[in-house]
């Protein structure tokens, strides 16, 4: 807090500094005197004056440089610049680098006060304003601060895991279910990086592919069956936000749902089984009439519709339990064309077009042949199934680093926005499937089924009444092979 009474003199010449002393003392003031730059500092630094007067020269030094240091040390202190001759420039260069006034001589006792006066009037407005910014900046700096300690209250209340990240993936914060999920204690983590602090393979899966993944979530499952969704969000100019939910509850609903399916399908297969043998053998024990032989037929249709219903369940169960292990390095190139033969024949009845576009180098795949058949099958035969007669079907298979995406699109009747998020689920159809085209819903359920059981991700884009598409990305492992050619 500055001395309101005192005024330090830095006077280079004895005479002038005695003519300032006399006039300032008798209106009042304290004076202090510096002899040279080192007792102006010291006095400045311990008594606070409210006014310091500098000649053009002291102690060898100019005064514009001195109130230029002191000026950036001390910005509120007015400082009067003295000069013995008139010199526009040097006040025009002592204005502009912040002294409050210049005095030039002669002087009378009038001149000194009044500038001194002036300043220190000057000063004390402001004080005033600087005093009141302080106030101001100082309450919604604390306004501030009240929000962000609500802010940390509410991500350390709320059930999902929060941890905000920074640009090179260090812990800026995480909140305690981020703690209590990878049991870490209650140390202060901030500032280091967090596959350090959380080695766990599933969250350097989601980091390492969140940016560039178009479906930045990926499960945290521990060892004791806890399962978390994690999801990955970029944040602008801050880094990342990785939000976790407890789903260990819908996993277990899920398996238990899905084992007491297969059990069901499983105790359906045998008397299927011997519905149809026994439907069989009725044309074979005596003639059948007309009416008859349609009457077998349509129970022998019915019978293999139940039979694939069964089997796909089956399948499901399998491919979700994950009882398919066997893997081989697959030429992705050869299931598209194994696809397409076997479809040829729907694909000709309803006289559409397939175009297939290769990248130059095949990327190879290890997984199952026939689960990626399968996927493939499905993938195309509805698109053959929902897009009407000739329409156009795109297969398209491009590397993207270590992944493969394959695009399955066609020109059919697309599937509507609020459909779209459940045409994965088993037996879901969706709004608009046309009348007498038949399914059980359970074939995407198959196809996510099989690419998540080779660490795969799959999604669909479709616009109504334009088409669909559906992408396939899967991690390749093993060699590439070159291309044949465009099929
Ligand atoms: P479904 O046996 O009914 O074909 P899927 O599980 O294969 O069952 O597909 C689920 C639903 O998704 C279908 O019923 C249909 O509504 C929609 N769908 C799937 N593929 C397409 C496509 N290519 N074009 C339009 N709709 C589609």
């Amino acid at each position: 807090m500055a001395n309101p009474d005192l005024l330090l003199l830095a006077l280079e010449d004895q005479q002038i500094r005695s003519l300032f002393e006399r006039a300032l003392s008798a209106s009042g003031h304290q004076i202090a005197a510096a002899q040279d730059r080192v007792s102006l500092n010291r006095i400045l630094q311990d008594t606070f004056p409210a006014l310091l007067i500098l000649s053009a020269t002291f102690q060898g030094e100019t005064g514009l440089e001195i109130a230029q240091t002191l000026l950036e040390r001390f910005p509120t202190l007015p400082v009067l610049y003295f000069l013995t001759s008139d010199n526009p420039a040097l006040i025009k260069q002592a204005l502009h680098i912040g002294v409050s006034d210049c005095l030039v001589s002669p002087l009378k006792v009038e001149d000194i006060n009044r500038a001194v006066t002036n300043s220190l009037k000057r000063a004390s407005r402001i004080g005033d304003w600087t005093r009141r910014e302080v106030r101001r900046t100082t309450a919604s700096l604390k306004q501030k601060l009240d929000e962000l300690q609500k802010l940390e209250i509410i991500l350390n209340g709320i059930a999902d895991g929060v941890m905000i990240l920074d640009m090179d993936g260090k812990i800026l914060m995480i909140n305690p279910v981020v703690r209590r999920a990878f049991g870490l204690s209650d140390t202060d983590f901030t500032g280091r990086p967090v596959l350090e602090v959380v080695p766990h393979p599933d969250l350097r899966s989601l980091l390492a592919t969140g940016a560039d993944n178009p479906l930045p979530v990926h499960e945290i499952t521990f060892d004791d069956g806890r399962v978390y969704n994690g999801q990955y969000a970029p944040i602008a100019g801050i880094g990342t936000a990785v939000t976790m939910q407890d789903i260990s509850y819908i996993k277990q609903v899920d398996r238990l749902r899905s084992e007491f399916v297969h059990t069901v399908s499983h105790d359906l297969r045998s008397p299927l089984t011997a519905v149809l043998g026994y439907v069989e053998l009725l044309g074979r024990i005596g003639p059948l009439n007309e009416q008859q032989r349609e009457f077998v037929q349509r129970i022998q249709n019915s019978v293999q519709n139940i039979t694939a219903l069964v089997n796909d369940l089956l399948d499901l169960g399998r491919i979700e339990a994950g009882m398919d292990i066997r893997r081989e390095v697959i030429p992705l190139d050869g299931i598209i064309n194994y696809t397409l033969e076997h479809l040829n024949p729907q694909i000709q009845e309803k006289n559409q077009r397939v175009q297939v576009d290769l990248p130059a180098s095949i990327p190879s795949f290890r997984g199952n042949p026939i689960r990626l058949r399968q996927m493939l099958d499905n993938l195309v035969n509805n698109a053959i199934k929902y897009t009407p007669d000739g329409g156009e079907i795109r297969i398209q298979l491009e590397q993207q680093g270590d992944l493969a995406i394959l695009c399955i699109s066609d020109s059919g009747p697309g599937i509507p926005p609020l459909d779209q998020p459940h045409v994965f689920e088993k037996f879901y159809r969706a709004s608009n499937v046309p009348k007498g085209v038949g399914g059980s819903g359970l074939g995407l359920a198959i196809v996510k089924s099989i690419v998540e059981n080779h660490q795969g991700r799959i999604w669909v884009e479709s616009a109504l009444g334009k088409g669909t598409k559906f992408s396939v990305m899967l991690p390749i492992h093993g060699e590439e092979k070159k291309s044949v050619g465009k099929a």
